[in-house]
């Protein structure tokens, strides 16, 4: 088990990991001070663009996978709710909007703590732009996506899954883990 930090950020008392009363897991906690330090996921939040048939993706200026295409998508702030930040993401790094936004995948990476949390929406026209996290902006239809430059598999298994089944109605939503053999 990895020490979040050595010392608590409240009081800088040296912080031990031990069980504590009526909780199942042990916990990071203060010698001083007695806080709890309580480690969980991070929440991923993201939209796949919908327009005529294609699907908007963003190639990223930034690492990790700097270069590589991605559903637009990023951690999720404090104070704002899922669907808004995905549309934060979204214009952050396409300066683009959707409407009718719907959720279609959420995909556990226990490995990392993290969950993405990741939408349909409806563009609202062929209206974005590269956003400063983004190299490029472009609308794929399903025989472009560029498949072999493609950034996370939580947005190979988003898009994969969106063009199977995006007849069905009404939307399924898909509940997954990262799995490395994974057949998409
Ligand atoms: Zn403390």
């Amino acid at each position: 088990m990895i020490q979040p930090f050595k010392y608590c950020p409240y009081c800088s008392g040296s912080i031990e990991y031990k069980h504590i009363p009526d909780d199942t897991q042990l916990r990071h906690v203060c010698t001083q001070c007695k806080s709890i330090h309580y480690l969980n996921p991070k929440i991923v939040t993201g939209v796949l663009p919908i327009y005529k048939e294609k699907v908007l993706l963003a190639r990223r200026a930034i690492d990790p996978c700097k270069g590589l295409w991605n559903v637009p998508a990023g951690y999720m702030e404090n104070g704002e709710t899922i669907e808004d930040g995905a549309q934060r993401e979204l214009w952050e790094e396409a300066f683009a909007k959707v409407e009718n936004i719907r959720p279609h995948l959420i995909y556990s990476i226990e490995q990392i703590n993290q969950v993405y949390v990741l939408f349909l929406g409806d563009l609202l026209g062929p209206e974005f732009s590269i956003g400063i996290e983004s190299l490029e902006v472009k609308l794929f239809s399903e025989a472009e996506i560029p498949w072999s430059e493609i950034a996370f598999t939580s947005t190979a298994v988003c898009i994969k899954r969106y063009f199977k089944h995006r007849s069905t109605a009404p939307t399924k939503v898909f509940v997954e883990k990262y799995q490395s053999d994974k057949k998409l």
